[in-house]
């Protein structure tokens, strides 16, 4: 069984995602971990991936990108190293950001996704899950809300987690990651035609859990 939950930054993918698989019993997939974990690879080896994306993908290709799902929830590790922790800054926002235009990145990744999704139960939440990774997936599900709420979301996020930053620059970096996910050639951020889009804006956290939950139970 597979669900496809996709949508821009902050639409809530991944907080509901996790929800949802714990009260289906379904494994959940933070695919956006994957490449942040790719971009924190070409950080540490201090490329510029826009500039040298051939190295990128060297560095992709001989990186291990593994996850493993835990009773606190999905973690992420980089050639062994637990690097769960160290992924959610802007910086590497937008180098997942880079990262995930160039095509060879995204194929060794999505290799990597669909063997995941194989042998399991899975929710998956990325950008391109229900248009081309699991396009036969029986359930997909496009959430979206504004910019501005969703890039008030983030900022919240981020001040939780005591990361210094500031609306306006949230904003403006949410903006830029939609226009680069939704303009790249290969596997753009679109909602496939066969998804249910549910717009977040205006739904508290409980309304919009119960509306996905009432989705999948449908057409599960
Ligand atoms: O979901 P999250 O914000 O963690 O993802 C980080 C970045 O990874 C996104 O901005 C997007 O560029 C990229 N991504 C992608 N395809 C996915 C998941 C994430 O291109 N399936």
């Amino acid at each position: 069984m597979k669900i496809a939950v996709d949508g821009p930054s902050g639409a809530g993918k991944s907080t509901l995602s996790k929800d949802i698989a714990a009260r289906l019993g379904f494994v959940y997939i933070d695919t956006g971990a994957m490449y942040r974990a790719a971009a924190l690879a070409c950080l540490r080896a201090g490329i510029n991936i826009k500039e040298h994306p051939e190295k990128a993908v060297e560095t992709v290709r001989r990186s291990a990108i593994d996850l493993t799902a835990e009773a606190d929830g999905q973690h992420i590790f980089l050639n062994g190293e637990d690097v769960t922790g160290l992924i959610r800054t802007p910086e590497i926002s937008m180098g997942a950001s880079d990262v995930s235009a160039i095509p060879e990145v995204r194929l060794c990744l999505v290799e990597l996704q669909r063997a995941l999704a194989e042998t399991r139960n899975v929710i998956m939440d990325g950008r391109d899950i229900g248009t081309y990774v699991l396009p036969d997936a029986p359930v997909k599900i496009f959430l979206t809300a504004t910019p501005e709420t969703r890039a008030h979301r983030r900022f919240l996020e981020l001040q939780e987690r005591g990361t210094s930053c500031d609306y306006e620059t949230v904003l403006a970096d949410l903006k830029q990651r939609d226009k680069n996910d939704s303009t790249r050639a290969f596997a753009p951020l679109k909602a496939a035609e066969d998804s249910i889009l549910v717009d977040t804006s205006a739904l508290s956290y409980e309304e919009s859990l119960t509306k996905l939950l009432s989705i999948i139970k449908e057409r599960l």
